[in-house]
């Protein structure tokens, strides 16, 4: 294999991607004016679905002309040697390997973001606007923008240097320390995230005392459930669209729900999606994505570990100085169908998952008020009700709403 050919290789891993997403778009766009099923009768009235329809229809073009877009810039970046402009600015302004790996990857990031602002800021304040879905400022949006830009220096930054500082002191082992460095850092944010993390963008209030609360505390007691961190979060802040999600576990476990939830629901849809929540740790699903990911992480940096020293990684982006950071690049293009794959199998175990916790709900407490509170969901938020089943296989975390009633009513 020499370069040339390993460069061929990643084009071709590159458009077939591209081919194969905008054919699934595609079928799933076919679908979006079905008829809908019985059970889905009643989610919209008239006026809605038409608005539903003209959603999907918006996000549907808009998603073709962002992807065509980054497709383009991808390729060409690749054509044209960017790697090799962009590591030769890093090297005008250090020797050391560690500095050099951060300033390229600072610009290559930072680059990305910029070209891609323009279509997240119309996303925002002219797609979701015009459906009513936005309450972000300017103003927030744009420091959104810098926390995560700050965010990432420091964290992934951090990261970074460690992992090329390992493979510099210990060569091909270093794949087993990145890994225990990864690990404890997954570990580390998943108890603590909503303490360290959300209060960056969002403000987070205990849930207060009220009819409410008494109605979670007199559900999680017949489940035997400690649930004493319950939380609100000014969702409202960035969207009307709602969510709720668990986090941490042991004693930092907690439940958030978005004030658009609380907002939209009533208070036995509420606990209903509570209950759906805590049988996803009852039934271990907290702890089982925790080890897959870990797991996952180490599978990866082994096979990183197996290829790193290869200079034909760096030859093949065109770049003449051979060194751990673009070897990465180069990694992550050719890697991309395995975790390709992964990311499937993670869907299919994920949407078994939802089944089982759907079917907790049902068990402790009751199936008919988390049927209503998933259609007001869907509702609120303009969901696709008919999706093309490939496409329900390759990118749904979630069983369609369809098949969740269906399993629900069981
Ligand atoms: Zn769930």
């Amino acid at each position: 294999m020499d370069a040339k050919n390993l460069f061929y290789i990643i084009l071709i891993i590159i458009i077939l991607s591209f081919i194969i997403d905008k054919i699934l778009d595609a079928l799933n766009a076919k679908h979006y004016n079905d008829s809908l099923p019985e059970e889905l009768q009643d989610v919209y009235d008239d006026v809605a679905y038409k608005k539903s329809q003209n959603y999907k229809a918006t996000k549907y073009k808009f998603g073709l002309l962002t992807s065509t877009f980054s497709f383009i810039l991808t390729l060409g970046f690749l054509w044209f040697s960017g790697f090799e402009v962009v590591d030769n600015i890093a090297r005008t302004y250090s020797e050391n390997s560690i500095i050099v790996a951060l300033i390229f990857f600072g610009v290559i990031m930072i680059g990305s973001d910029i070209l891609t602002t323009p279509f997240s800021y119309y996303s925002t304040f002219v797609i979701e606007e015009k459906f009513g879905f936005n309450k972000t400022t300017v103003k927030t949006f744009f420091l959104d923008k810098i926390k995560g830009w700050l965010m990432m220096a420091i964290i992934g930054g951090g990261i970074l240097a460690l992992i090329i500082w390992f493979y510099e002191a210990t060569g091909q082992h270093f794949w087993l320390y990145a890994w225990a460095l990864v690990s404890v850092f997954t570990l580390f944010m998943n108890m603590f995230y909503s303490k360290l993390i959300v209060p960056l963008f969002n403000k987070q209030t205990p849930l207060e005392e009220g009819t409410l609360r008494d109605k979670i505390s007199a559900y999680a007691k017949t489940v035997g459930f400690k649930l004493d961190k319950i939380f609100v979060i000014d969702g409202s802040k960035r969207s009307t669209k709602a969510n709720a999600y668990f986090s941490g576990f042991g004693s930092e476990k907690r439940v958030t729900l978005y004030d658009t939830l609380i907002h939209d629901l009533d208070d036995e849809e509420i606990v209903a999606v509570l209950a759906h929540e805590v049988g996803h740790y009852k039934r271990k699903h907290i702890i089982f994505n925790l080890f897959a990911s870990i797991l996952l992480t180490g599978f990866t940096l082994f096979i990183l570990s197996l290829f790193i020293s290869n200079l034909i990684l760096s030859q093949a982006l065109g770049v003449t100085t051979p060194s751990f950071h673009i070897g990465l690049i180069a990694f992550g293009l050719l890697y991309a169908p395995i975790s390709e794959i992964t990311g499937l199998i993670m869907n299919l175990f994920s949407r078994k998952f939802e089944y089982q916790a759907d079917d907790y709900a049902k068990n402790t407490y009751k199936g008919e008020p988390l049927i209503t509170s998933l259609k007001k969901l869907s509702k609120n938020s303009l969901s696709n009700l008919t999706p093309h089943p490939a496409y329900v296989f390759m990118h749904y975390s979630h069983p369609t709403l369809l098949e969740r009633i269906m399993n629900l009513r069981k």
